[in-house]
């Protein structure tokens, strides 16, 4: 067997590459995450191989017996993860599980209502440039002016007003808990499906460290590989047995081909190391680390939206130290630190230069970095941050400084050891 090594020499040399950089710089891209060797494995596998069209026990497709055990083990240990009756394990991203659940439950030019991007939602909850915006009438709450939260009565009136057939909850910037009751309660009055996408969220809703949307939402979708530590992908939940079957042709042959196999086996892998009590342990350090990160912060001047976080990301307003997004993420990168600009509810910065940015710790947490390790990775962000005020291309003295403590930090945590 030949190893990509000899087959192929720049796309090791790149995958080599890579690996030296997640394992040298702090990574606080909020939607990352660092899987095991075992998912890893299981990912690239003899599955990739595999057509097996069609859900366990029905498929189109010969030779699909061992395919079935994959993909039952996944459906079976997400459904015991969320406490749900019925699972989609196939959806190859988050995006293509959203889209999944609008095909069977709207018709382009019904009514939908979600959060708007500049307010923390998803391109996939209806923005203008996506399929949800496109395709139908998307309306968009956000959040309120004085604290930053989610004004469920602005929800309840637009919902009221719009009659949407569909409502859509959850967040991909957004660091407080969700109130998913009274979006259900919202939902109801007007008669419209409450789908959440807890794509952020969903390690700490594994293991009860954050509110579960599972109970309150007819379906409930996710990606697997942000907090919740798989491989990318999407997955849908529901407890209705006859929304569950319309999730199933929606997914295929309504959106989707031949699943990817290999992908579902470490998908599996991963939610049965989310079984397992270490993952709890995991999730509450996360959400300890983004607290301690975000106090550190705080004292250096900068506001976090909302005063704080009650998950594993912090929305950070760079406007008290005068600085930009998109500036800031560049010196960061520079020094060894990964993460985002990212707009700030009512931002008047466009997109592309932004007053935030967004960290999150469920990658740092994988690799072992308790509360003072953050408050650490807190004091070198400073520091840049500092030298970036006084210089607008950044103090490449500085730079160098904390890219030498972000080495001793990182080394001290290795990844695939
Ligand atoms: N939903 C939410 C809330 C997200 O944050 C994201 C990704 O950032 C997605 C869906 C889309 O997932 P994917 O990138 O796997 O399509």
């Amino acid at each position: 067997s030949t190893t990509v090594a000899q087959a192929d020499p720049a796309i090791a040399s790149a995958l080599s590459a890579e690996l030296h950089r997640q394992q040298d710089q702090i990574e606080l891209i909020a939607s990352e995450n660092i899987v095991s060797r075992a998912v890893l494995d299981a990912q690239g596998s003899v599955f990739t191989n595999k057509y097996a069209e069609g859900y366990p026990g029905k498929r189109y497709y010969g030779g699909c017996d061992n395919a079935d055990v994959v993909e039952q083990l996944a459906i079976d240990r997400l459904c015991q993860l969320f406490g749900s009756r019925f699972a989609n394990v196939q959806p190859h991203s988050g995006a293509q599980a959203n889209t999944a659940v609008m095909l069977a439950l709207v018709q382009p030019g019904d009514t939908v209502l979600g959060m708007s991007l500049s307010a923390g939602g998803h391109l996939t909850h209806g923005a203008k440039p996506a399929l949800s915006g496109k395709w139908f009438k998307a309306v968009q709450y956000g959040v309120r002016h004085e604290d930053f939260l989610i004004d469920y009565d602005e929800v309840e009136r637009l919902a009221l007003e719009h009659q949407p057939k569909l409502i859509i909850a959850g967040f991909s910037a957004y660091p407080r808990v969700i109130d998913w009751a009274r979006f259900r309660e919202i939902a109801d009055k007007v008669g419209a499906y409450l789908m959440v996408d807890m794509a952020h969220v969903a390690g700490l809703v594994a293991t009860g460290v954050y509110p579960s949307p599972v109970p309150h939402a007819h379906v409930t979708t996710s990606t697997t590989h942000k907090t919740l530590r798989g491989p990318r992908g999407g997955v849908i939940l529901t407890d209705d047995e006859a929304l569950a079957r319309k999730f199933n042709s929606a997914v295929f042959p309504g959106a989707q081909g031949g699943p990817l196999m290999h992908v579902i086996a470490a998908k599996a892998v991963a939610f049965g190391e989310a079984l397992q009590p270490s993952f709890k342990t995991y999730t509450e350090q996360v959400v300890a680390n983004s607290r301690a990160l975000g106090e550190v912060l705080q004292a250096g001047g900068l506001d976090l939206v909302t005063g704080g976080t009650d998950n594993h990301l912090l929305l950070v307003d760079l406007r008290p130290l005068g600085l930009k997004g998109n500036a800031t993420e560049v010196a960061l990168e520079r020094a060894g630190i990964t993460c985002n600009k990212n707009g700030i509810p009512f931002d008047d910065e466009k997109p592309t230069v932004t007053s935030g940015i967004r960290v999150g710790t469920a990658a740092i947490t994988t690799r072992g970095f308790l509360e003072e390790d953050c408050r650490e990775v807190g004091r070198l962000i400073l520091d840049v941050m500092q030298a970036l005020r006084k210089d607008p291309a950044g103090d490449a003295r500085v730079e160098a400084l904390v890219r030498e403590q972000v080495q001793s930090l990182t080394s001290r945590f290795p990844i695939y050891g």
